[in-house]
């Protein structure tokens, strides 16, 4: 069974508002087992709402549409849906009378638009607002149900808890669920990670998709099933595969972020750091402080932007510094193990780069970084190349950093590098 979803409002297509509706419904069709088709955005305009909904629909057994119920002159979708389906509109007389009462009790003047908020599609089933006027309603129709929703969040909310999930359940005896788990990886290329799990990648169900964030993959695993047990089992198997091929690259699940998982570490291991950061500039201790409790193990951060506090708070030699340059594997290892040692951490953890626009040469290009990694087993580096504005490259260095703090924590860093 298929849906398609209409939301109307030229605020949305304006980007005055953010459609949270969408997300709303689209999360709660899901956790129904109900496939989402498409979604499209309307302005308000009866004719292209009009064709939105004969569009949607050709392919949907359900076409769900959103916003413009309202006593406004732009508020058009259910002359619309009228229109698109040949029908009349009638008066709801019991969301008249609450409309009515409601004027009256305030002693105003009942006006003509609290008819037009009244009005449902003629053969409709309506489903009572209980937060605020305009009711929803669905109108059956040559094998397409067309429900129609009010736009403000809260009412649409309630309708959908009240009525239509058990409508929608009913009427298409909906007996699947869908759940999804994402899996977090770090510290493998994208190509290398799906090569690794590529009979997984065309499972039907579940099924596996990767999305690429802030130089981490996940890998979202979706499971559709009769029961919620099923679902959870469905996964698991998946999961036991999945761990198989990128266990040593998984750092975590669903909520977990890279941060929080090395701060447990952190804390597991009783170990402390200090990070010596140049091109990005403080960002990798912020994400570090992102984590509440961070006092436990974080010792000190130092931003040694200019040469000179390289050299003279990190102790790296100038040797070095003249004669391989402030980004180079030298004076990344050299200000790990500086800021170790001068703060006392059990690890140092630093970044040098050139995060650009300018500042790149041909032997040194934009997006050249390095990370270093000082701690009681050993001192590693790592090249990278990134690419990207000033932002990007800054954001991935911190990441990049994180990444390789997270390797050391867990004992998977190779020779290399050292
Ligand atoms: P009203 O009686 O308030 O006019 P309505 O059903 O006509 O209700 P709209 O006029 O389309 O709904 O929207 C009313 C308000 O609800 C918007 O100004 C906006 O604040 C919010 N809204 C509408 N659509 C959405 C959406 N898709 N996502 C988030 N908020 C929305």
């Amino acid at each position: 069974m298929k849906a398609e979803l209409i939301f109307t409002g030229t605020e949305l297509l304006l980007g005055q508002i953010l459609n949270t509706n969408a997300l709303y419904l689209s999360r709660e069709l899901a956790a129904l087992g109900i496939d989402l088709y498409r979604i499209t955005t309307v302005g308000d305009n009866r004719l292209r709402i009009r064709d939105a909904i004969v569009e949607a629909a050709r392919n949907s057994d359900v076409v769900i549409i959103n916003g413009g119920l309202g006593p406004t002159e732009d508020d058009q979708t259910r002359e619309a849906l009228v229109e698109a389906c040949g029908v009349r509109e009638v008066i709801h007389q019991p969301t008249l009378d609450k409309i009515n009462d409601y004027v009256r009790v305030r002693n105003r003047t009942p006006l003509q638009s609290n008819e037009k908020v009244a009005k449902v599609p003629e053969g409709a089933q309506v489903f009572v607002n209980s937060s605020g006027s305009a009711p929803g309603s669905v109108l059956e129709k040559e094998g397409t149900a067309y429900v129609l929703t009010p736009g403000p969040p809260h009412e649409l909310m309630s309708i959908f808890e009240e009525h239509l999930r058990d409508w929608l359940k009913r009427r298409f005896q909906l007996n699947e669920v869908i759940r999804s788990k994402v899996f977090k990886v770090v510290g493998i290329g994208e190509s290398s990670a799906e090569e690794r799990i590529r009979d997984l990648i065309n499972s039907p169900n579940p099924t596996v998709a990767p999305t690429v964030k802030r130089g981490e993959i996940h890998f979202r695993v979706t499971a559709k099933a009769p029961s919620d047990v099923q679902a959870a089992d469905l996964i698991a198997g998946m999961e036991r595969r999945f761990m198989d091929e990128l266990g040593d690259f998984t750092y975590g699940s669903d909520q977990d972020n890279l941060e929080g998982v090395i701060g447990a570490l952190l804390r597991e291991k009783g170990l402390t750091v200090s990070c010596a950061e140049s091109c990005t500039g403080g960002l990798l201790t912020s994400a570090l402080t992102d984590v509440p409790g961070s006092s436990d193990y974080l010792e000190f951060s130092a931003v040694t932007y200019a040469n000179r506090w390289k050299e003279e708070f990190l102790d790296v030699p100038q040797e070095i510094l003249f004669k391989r340059g402030a980004v180079s594997r030298e004076a990344v290892k050299c200000m790990a193990e500086g800021i170790r040692k001068k703060t006392g951490a059990d690890i140092g953890l630093a970044v040098s780069g050139i995060a650009g626009p300018g500042g790149g040469t041909l032997e040194k290009p934009v997006g050249l970084v390095y990370l270093g990694l000082a701690m009681e087993e050993g001192t590693w580096s790592r090249k990278q190349m990134y690419s990207g504005g000033r932002k990007v490259i800054k954001e991935l260095s911190a990441r990049g950093a994180l990444v390789l703090l997270y390797q050391g924590l867990k004992g998977v860093l190779k020779d290399d590098g050292r």
